[in-house]
Order: structure tokens, then sequence, then C-alpha cells
């Protein structure tokens, strides 16, 4: 295409471009010799009941412990992992993972993990997750798979029928990030979710901006009225707790709860909060 445009244009982009694709395939590298070389990690942010403040669940967040760079957040890694197939294996090993730590928290506390649309590509994405319950032995109703409006986007027909599997086997739908996308609403409607995430770009301007506390307020009551439980993310100070809380949110998730822990830390937090209570 570059071509087209004319020799300067291509020598203008060439170099870059170039640079870009060595970088990934560098990283792609790097991710496959991480994986094998165990340097992922599960955290996971607690989720409390709005009214109570009881933890009642825990959202499993991948991290990558780089030797060199650290710990490095998903949102560096998850999309070139979709695009080069790798987060097939990535996302079995955080279900795998998160699935046996959670079989030793408290059993009235849940465990949500993210699927990325890609893994719906796979037929056999029902049967992994059956079998991954059954290996570890954590019970299906405890499990809460977090989805977004990306995968309605790709196949619906395929898309509902592997989510009706997946709900079969006893698990639960949460879609996540709910209001970004273009077509939350009638995907609401089509799909067995059971829970919305309202997504954090809501939740930051509250509770003094009007409209979106107009939005989380209207959100939370539609919610309610499909029977659908709502959690609030985001929520980073009390003042936007107190507001959630008071539009009769189910659970609060965010800063102001615990930002996402590492397995021991998250132990140790459910004992202090247990404690407290
Ligand atoms: P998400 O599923 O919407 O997860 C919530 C994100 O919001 C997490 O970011 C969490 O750390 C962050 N967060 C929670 N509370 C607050 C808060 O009060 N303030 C702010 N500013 N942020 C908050 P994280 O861990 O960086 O993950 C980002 C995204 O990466 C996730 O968004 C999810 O889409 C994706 N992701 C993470 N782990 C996995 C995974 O195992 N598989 C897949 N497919 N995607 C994953
Ligand atoms: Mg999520
Ligand atoms: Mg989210
Ligand atoms: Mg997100």
């Amino acid at each position: 295409k570059a071509k087209a445009e004319g020799k300067g244009t291509f020598r203008l982009f060439e170099p870059a471009m170039a640079a870009q694709m060595l970088l990934r395939s560098r990283l792609e590298a790097d991710m496959r010799r991480a994986l094998t070389a165990g340097e992922f990690e599960v955290h996971y942010q607690p989720l409390v009941d709005a009214q109570t403040g009881a933890v009642t669940a825990a959202e499993a967040l991948v991290r990558w412990r780089h030797p060199e760079q650290g710990l490095i957040p998903p949102a560096d890694f998850i999309p070139l992992a979709e695009e080069t197939g790798l987060i097939a294996q990535l996302g079995a090993w955080v279900l795998r993972t998160a699935c046996s730590d959670a079989a030793a928290w408290p059993s009235t506390i849940t465990l949500a993990v993210n699927l990325s649309p890609v893994q719906f590509r796979d037929d056999h994405l029902p049967d992994l997750v059956a079998s991954i319950l059954d290996a570890t032995g954590f019970a299906a109703h405890r499990l809460e798979l977090e989805i977004t409006e990306g995968v309605m986007l790709e196949d619906e027909a395929r898309t509902l029928a592997l989510l009706t599997k997946l709900k079969a086997i006893g698990v639960s739908l949460a879609m996540d990030d709910f209001g970004t996308g273009y077509s939350s609403l009638s995907y609401l409607r089509r799909f067995p979710f059971s829970k919305i995430k309202i997504d954090r770009s809501f939740i930051r301007m509250l509770p003094e901006d009007s409209e979106s506390a107009a939005i989380v307020r209207a959100i939370i009551t539609m919610g309610a009225c499909l029977g659908m439980a709502t959690t609030v993310e985001g929520v980073e100070t009390a003042e936007q707790y107190a507001f959630v809380a008071a539009e009769q949110c189910g659970q609060v998730q965010g800063y102001h709860v615990s930002r996402p822990l590492p397995f021991a830390d998250f132990l140790t937090f459910l004992n202090l909060s247990a404690m407290a209570a």
C-alpha cells in the first residue's frame, strides 16, 4: 500500500514499520518463552457486597513478571497474545491457575475470570472449562466468566451456542465494560448474562458529574429490572463508594476497596476483612 503512494512515502514508512515488526516478533517470542518459564502470575482483586462490605468475589487478572522489565500489565501483552493466538494457551493457564487458587478460598467467594473474544473461536472452549473445573475440583457455580462486547461481534450464532453451553456447565456469565460498546443493550437481551459490570469510565467523574450519575443510576435500575446483578468497577474514593451503594448496586470493585493482589496477599486481605466483620 505504501508503495502505491510513491517511492518517497515508501522510504519514509519502511524503517518505522520494520522496527515495529521486529519489536512485535521479539515480544511474541519472549511471551512464548515466558509461558514455559512460568513468568505469568494471576493477581486477585476483591469485589465486595456494596451493602455489607463483605468480600463476595475476586477477579483474576494476569500479569507478566518479566526478568528485566518488571511487572507488565495485561494491556501491554494481551492484544499481541490475541493476534498471535497465544491467548489460547495463556487463557487456559490463567483459568486453571485461578480455579486451583480459588479452591482454597471460603466457599462463599466466587471467582471471576476474563475470557478473550479470540478464545471463543475455538468450539472446544466449553470442554476446556469443564475439564479445568473437573481437574481443580472448583465448583462450576462459583465461577463467573467475564466477556466483553467484542465476543458478540464475531459470529453471533456461534457465540450464542457457546455461551449457552457454558451456562449448561453451571458457570455464570458477566458482561464486562458495560456501556463502552455500541450495542450493549441489545446483547443483554439476546445473550444469557446474569451480571453487568459497569465500565469504570462512568465512575471516574462521580459523584459530582450529573450525567455520569444519571447513567450509572439508570444502568443499575435496568439491571434490577432485567433480574441481573450489577458490579461497579473503578471505585476509587469513599464518595464514589457511598454513591453507588446508595444507588443499590450489588458489588463494588476498585482501588478504594483494594488493588489487585498477588495470591498470598489476597489471602491475607480475606483474613483481615473476615476479622473486621
Ligand atoms: P477488566 O476485565 O475490565 O479488569 C479491570 C481492570 O481495571 C484491571 O486492570 C484492574 O486492575 C483495573 N481497576 C480495578 N479497579 C480500579 C480502580 O479503582 N481504578 C483504576 N484506574 N483501575 C482499576 P488490569 O489488571 O490492568 O487489566 C486490564 C484488562 O486486561 C482487563 O480489564 C481485561 O480486559 C484484561 N485482562 C486482564 N487479565 C486478563 C486475562 O486473564 N485474560 C484476558 N483475556 N484478559 C485479561
Ligand atoms: Mg474483567
Ligand atoms: Mg471491566
Ligand atoms: Mg476492561
